[in-house]
């Protein structure tokens, strides 16, 4: 608590620190554990984690960054919430994010910007800025994110932290704000590679409460980062993705990647090329079917249930539906905007088959992409994101460039398959790469034995 009160003034990776809630979790699992109750305990017992505030949290204001849930303080907590508290990790507080996790910057909050911890005139990514920056920033050992695009792992590249987006799920999303709920997945955010496998080992599993959550064991996760450690990758086969490379890409990043790719060689792995030809329309599809699920999650901001309610002023008729209109203009910024429009556009009658229908077919040509990848190879690599973390406002007036951010991180949404961003060293500006695996869908466990070689 107090490195978060010396780094915050410039860092501004929190939105809420709940320190009192956070000592008096760690006494009461002190207590616990005196009384001998906490004999099984996992590993990270006692350890504390920032949330990022897209995760409701019982008693702890949840915002998702959006004034239109400003002074919110939900009834509930999320299922791994509940999984946390369970295991004995006191909660430091939430932290920054783009509204409702839309963005690729942390630029979009509606309250404050995070800054990047190794330059703090630049971003720190995002959506989920915040945590990967709490973390970078050494004000918090571990973090939760979301990722429905890239927002755990773009971060991680940017700051030097490692980001897990686990299997569709593969982690319960119940208590997690829904943006496009086919793409959400929530994710650890830690320092090490071992960290994460013991974050998501203590958040994973099946729940009934959410209809999209697989019903089966988690991977034995930090097992397969203990056995990573030893280096040793004999009869492992990767494959270098061809369409995540060349143009675009920053030769900085590029050479930290292929340095990389030869020490996973060393290792003994057998490393291949591997195509995936319709990689490039992922992030035309996911542009079309991410804003549709927008569209639709963020119709419930209506002024009624949650948050903030604007009424019409006097000279207008104070209708519900004037209300709402009034609520949600006030309440939802820019980008939010930007994607609700886009959405029900892509959705409406005339438009459905042309534009959703047509993603939906990428969808599908890109899963088809996948499964022959993984016919040939165990785990596929690419750079996380195409640059080091830029300076502010660099691309706010250009949501395309901002989009072109996640064209290494979109396919793993698409397919609901797990992926990981590592540190890959300092390009030559001396800002973090990040080296991302993806892996098949519940094989989440092969993720972290090269990932762990990597780190070693
Ligand atoms: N940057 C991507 C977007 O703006 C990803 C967001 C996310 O993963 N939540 O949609």
């Amino acid at each position: 608590l107090s490195v978060i009160e010396q780094a915050e003034p410039s860092i501004q990776a929190f939105l809420t620190v709940s320190g009192e809630e956070a000592l008096a979790q760690a006494d009461a699992f002190d207590e616990r554990h005196a009384e001998g109750e906490a004999e099984d305990a996992p590993e990270l017992a006692g350890v504390p984690i920032a949330i990022k505030d897209m995760i409701v949290t019982k008693g702890i204001q949840t915002t998702a960054a959006s004034k239109i849930l400003e002074g919110w303080v939900p009834p509930y907590d999320a299922t791994v919430i509940e999984k946390l508290k369970a295991a004995g990790m006191p909660l430091l507080g939430k932290t920054n994010l783009d509204e409702f996790a839309q963005g690729s910057s942390t630029e979009h909050s509606a309250y404050q910007t995070t800054h990047n911890p190794w330059d703090t005139e630049r971003v720190p990514g995002g959506s989920g800025g915040g945590s990967a920056s709490a973390v970078a920033a050494f004000e918090a050992p571990l973090a939760l994110g979301t990722d429905t695009g890239g927002s755990i792992r773009q971060p991680g590249a940017l700051t030097g932290t490692v980001g897990v987006k686990p299997t569709y799920g593969g982690v319960s999303r119940f208590g997690a704000i829904a943006m496009a709920s086919s793409l959400d997945q929530i994710g650890p955010v830690s320092r090490t590679v071992l960290d994460s496998a013991l974050l998501q080992e203590v958040i994973g599993g099946h729940d009934r409460r959410d209809s999209t959550s697989i019903p089966m064991d988690v991977p034995a996760l930090a097992a397969a980062a203990r056995e990573g450690a030893k280096r040793d990758l004999k009869g492992m086969k990767v494959g270098l993705v061809k369409e995540l490379s060349g143009e675009g890409f920053q030769p900085g990043v590029e050479a930290r990647f292929n340095e990389a790719v030869s020490m996973l060689e060393e290792m003994g792995a057998e490393v291949v090329e591997v195509s995936c030809p319709h990689f490039p329309y992922s992030l035309g599809a996911y542009y079309i079917i991410m804003p549709s699920e927008v569209s639709s999650n963020l119709a419930r901001y209506d002024g009624m249930r949650y948050g903030l309610r604007v009424m019409p002023p006097a000279d207008v008729p104070q209708t519900a539906a004037n209300m709402m209109a009034y609520t949600r203009e006030a309440g939802f910024g820019d980008e939010v905007k930007r994607r609700i429009i886009l959405g029900t556009y892509a959705l409406s009658a005339g438009y459905y088959d042309a534009w959703y229908g047509s993603a939906q077919k990428v969808r599908t040509l890109i899963i088809d992409d996948f499964n022959k990848a993984f016919d040939q190879v165990d785990v596929l690599v690419s750079p996380t994101s195409p640059s080091t973390a830029f300076r502010f406002g660099e691309k706010t007036d250009d949501p395309m460039a901002m989009y072109m951010n996640d064209i290494a991180t979109i396919p793993a949404n698409l397919a609901g398959v797990p992926a990981m961003s590592i540190p890959s060293g300092l390009s030559d500006d001396g800002l973090p790469t990040g080296f991302q695996l993806i892996a098949p869908q519940k094989r989440d466990d092969v993720l972290y034995k090269p990932a762990a070689a990597l780190e070693a």
